[in-house]
């Protein structure tokens, strides 16, 4: 007797649409280098083999938040030139000095601890010196810069590799806290170097600003969405319009397809209510995978040739569609987003349904689906 197994859901990850991708940003920013950024897994889509392949599509640098999410991409094998931008207060930075990564400092207290760090290794530390240049977030407050630049300086335990800062507005093209953040950069930059700091590389473009700010491009651009094939904002383009194509596929098989009458509540609280006799399929997918509970009612879904709507709640392990009298088989594919080949909705889409950005989408997808790598 044979057997069919139904991979319950899956999430494929088209690394040869990723190595596109990075093709197509590294021709967009000639005299910049590319950072692919692969911090919370890869945006999901899998640290480890994003980073090869971003690599062997031209990356130069490698980016994560935190120094341990560095330090596992090294263990695996990942070579070049790593950045760590997190301050994670106790490090570990001895290990990440040991495994040259570079370090990002914000302030005295991070220089203090990555000093420490370096004297342990018994190495120079690599840091690169953020400004906070109207973010409000991490960076160096401008008032505070000197006092850091000098103490930096100072510091025969490290060498400032690079002077950097992160864009608020860069989604939103024309916003006015653009030049004033591109403005003040400048004037950071140039007090930096004025007072002796060789920086290997200046950088403070995200994947908008690398797609519609050449300006911004400077030594480096580091990408993180647009390289996953997804644009950042609807404000700023399609990814097609930049060459860029969406690199993971959420799908799952229809687990139950059953016939149901007229008046029949679906999921919990009975939200949806059959308005005739139809039939449900139940897609094994939920919130635990990542599928937002709040696009309950408005999710889109391909299944049997038609885009679809989530009926009712997703709950943490499925959720429903009405096929609307269609019928599917069991274990038929309904593909939740990708690069819309098949008229598949995008990520966009379930970032519009569930009132969020395509960023959480594909970052959220839960460790119970499997990446499968095409
Ligand atoms: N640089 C920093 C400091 C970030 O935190 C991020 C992501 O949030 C990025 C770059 C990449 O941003 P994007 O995914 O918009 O390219």
């Amino acid at each position: 007797m044979t057997q069919t197994v139904h991979t319950r859901a899956r999430a494929e990850i088209d690394l040869a649409a990723l190595r596109a991708n990075v093709r197509a940003l590294c021709a967009r920013t000639p005299g910049a280098q590319l950072m692919a950024v692969v911090k919370a897994d890869g945006y999901g889509h899998g640290a480890l083999p994003c980073a090869r392949a971003a690599i062997e599509a031209g990356a130069a640098w490698v980016g994560t938040a935190t120094p341990h999410e560095a330090l596992a991409l090294r263990a695996a094998g990942i070579g070049g030139r790593m950045l760590c931008w997190l301050w994670t207060p106790g490090g570990p930075w001895r290990e990440a000095v040991e495994a040259d990564i570079d370090v990002s400092v914000s302030g005295m207290w991070a220089l203090e601890e990555v000093i420490e760090g370096a004297r342990a290794a018994g190495r120079v530390a690599r840091i690169q010196l953020k400004a906070d240049t109207g973010l409000g977030r991490n960076g160096c407050q401008p008032a505070d810069w000197p006092a850091l630049v000098q103490a930096a300086l100072a510091a025969p335990e490290v060498r400032v590799t690079g002077l950097w800062s992160h864009f608020a507005c860069a989604d939103e093209p024309g916003h006015p806290s653009i030049a004033a953040q591109l403005a003040l950069f400048r004037e950071l930059v140039a007090y930096a170097e004025k007072e002796g700091v060789e920086p290997e590389v200046r950088h403070i473009a995200n994947s908008p600003a690398t797609l519609t700010l050449p300006e911004t491009h400077f030594d480096l651009v580091r990408t993180g969405i647009a390289m996953y094939g997804i644009s950042p904002a609807p404000e700023v383009g399609a990814p097609g319009d930049f060459g860029l194509r969406p690199v993971m596929t959420l799908a799952a098989s229809v687990a139950l397809s059953k016939q149901v009458p007229a008046g029949h509540g679906v999921s919990y609280g009975h939200h949806y209510v059959t308005p005739k006799e139809t039939t449900l399929a139940l897609v094994p997918l939920g919130y635990a995978d990542g599928i937002p509970r709040h696009a309950s009612g408005r999710g889109p879904v391909l299944v049997g040739g038609r885009v679809r709507t989530v009926a009712g709640r997703v709950a943490m392990d499925q959720f429903v569609v009405d096929l609307d009298g269609d019928t599917v088989e069991e274990g038929a594919d309904a593909i939740l987003f990708g690069p819309g080949d098949r008229g598949e909705p995008s990520a966009e889409d379930w970032a519009e349904a569930a009132g969020t950005i395509a960023y959480e989408i594909v970052t959220r997808i839960g460790s119970r689906v499997p990446r499968v790598y095409l």
